[in-house]
């Protein structure tokens, strides 16, 4: 008789659990996806294109409360592996900007079709459109039942639901829940690598303006990171990649109520003593205001809204402001920025938290509470910056389920 094989979840690692789990001729394999299609979100990543490794990979780039976990889990299903995965399936890759790693046809929905040729062709029966609502341990086993009320034995099932980040393509807290059912602890998710709420008014102005700046988040008196990237100023405060970048370690601090700033610089590619010099020839300029004389190095909004934050009277003739020109500078080199309660999960890109690891095994991917029971994926309190980190990890923890279930 076949083992039964029952994954959950037909995304990023349920697709390769399965794909591993089936190279195994005794293995019957089944997986469910409660929408109508496989991949949905898989789809659209990285702007449809798929950015679905980096060449930097490393522990280093994600967060966790056991680090230890993400390394042995990259290091049981590496990088290599994984490129040398996709060759195997006829997917060549191709390094972008940053390390990031994209198929070479630049179309997210190709990887999907690969995977779903593959299952076919490896006989995994795929059940789309049916959402599992229950989950059960029985005598050597599990039994599953669906929204419909379809009840399936399986001897192994794979917990790949997924996070609750971007309900729109389906993401919800069912994998957390049908964990809970199991006993498995939640650390209770919060939203991440999305745009940030900004108190401060003034800035709300800058709307649809991109400019390169250095955003550094302080907790307490201390800088926790820094990143130097394009910001995308919006009617709520700020987004692009650099906004994205410090959202994890900005939502943390918020939800943890701590003292919390970013410290924004709209010059992070000048030295100091070039900016003085630079200040100090506009500021020379008998006929102009503050304001007006600053147009020459910034875009026209910005001189009043980094004025005004930090008091400083941009009607001022500039002439008169050049005894104030550290005060003047600093207003745009290391403006203060207060960010409001994070934006919803539905902008999200990943969620932090998830199901507690360690309560599960990362040789495996099996749960320490239930022999046959494996989790993957995002569902894990495990995320990772931008860049395809997050699929690198929904890849690694698949292909180790999938191996081994
Ligand atoms: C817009 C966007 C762009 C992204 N771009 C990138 C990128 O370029 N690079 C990168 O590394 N990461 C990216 N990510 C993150 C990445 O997509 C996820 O981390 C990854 O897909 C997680 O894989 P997973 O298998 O854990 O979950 P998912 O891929 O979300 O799959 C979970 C699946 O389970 C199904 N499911 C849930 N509950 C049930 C149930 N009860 N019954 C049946 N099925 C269920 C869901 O419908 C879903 O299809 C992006 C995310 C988003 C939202």
């Amino acid at each position: 008789m076949k083992q039964k094989i029952g994954i959950i979840g037909a995304g990023a690692s349920g697709l390769i659990t399965a794909y591993f789990a089936s190279q195994n001729p005794h293995n019957e394999v089944h997986i469910f996806e409660k929408q109508n299609k496989i991949g949905r979100k898989v789809s659209a990543t990285g702007n449809g294109r798929c950015n679905l490794t980096n060449m930097n990979m490393g522990s280093e780039h994600y967060h966790c409360s056991d680090i230890q976990f993400v390394t042995k889990v990259l290091q049981s299903f590496s990088l290599q592996d994984t490129l040398d995965f996709f060759h195997s399936i006829g997917i060549i890759t191709t390094t972008l900007e940053n390390g990031k790693v994209y198929p070479a046809s630049l179309q997210a929905s190709t990887v999907v079709k690969v995977f779903e040729h593959e299952l076919l062709h490896n006989n995994v029966q795929i059940h789309t459109s049916r959402k599992i609502e229950s989950l059960q341990p029985v005598h050597n086993g599990f039994t599953i039942t669906t929204a419909g009320k379809e009840e399936h034995f399986f001897h192994k099932v794979i917990l790949a639901c997924g996070s609750c980040a971007y309900g729109s393509l389906g993401a919800s807290r069912d994998g957390y829940e049908l964990a809970q059912s199991l006993g498995h602890t939640i650390i209770e998710p919060f939203p991440a690598l999305l745009p940030l709420n900004i108190a401060n008014k003034q800035l709300h102005t800058l709307q649809g303006i991109r400019w390169d700046c250095t955003l550094s988040v302080v907790v307490g008196n201390t800088v926790v990171q820094q990143v130097t990237d394009e910001v995308l100023f919006t009617a709520y405060g700020i987004s692009g990649p650099a906004a994205l970048g410090i959202s994890r370690a900005v939502n943390e601090a918020v939800l943890l109520n701590k003292d919390v700033y970013i410290q924004c610089n709209i010059f992070p590619y000048y030295d100091i003593h070039t900016l003085h010099s630079l200040f100090d020839q506009l500021l020379s300029h008998p006929k102009k205001s503050l304001e007006f004389a600053l147009y020459g190095i910034m875009n026209n909004k910005m001189p009043r809204v980094f004025l005004s934050m930090a008091g400083i009277p941009y009607d001022w003739p500039a002439v008169e402001s050049c005894h104030n020109i550290d005060a003047i500078i600093s207003a745009f080199t290391s403006a203060m920025l207060y960010p409001g309660k994070p934006r919803p999960f539905t902008e999200a890109v990943v969620a932090a938290g998830g199901v507690d690891v360690q309560e599960v095994n990362p040789a495996t991917m099996e749960s320490q509470l239930h022999k046959g029971l494996f989790i993957t994926g995002e569902l894990l309190d495990v995320d990772g910056d931008s860049g395809g980190y997050n699929l690198q990890f929904a890849w690694s923890t698949g292909a180790i389920a999938g191996k081994n279930a």
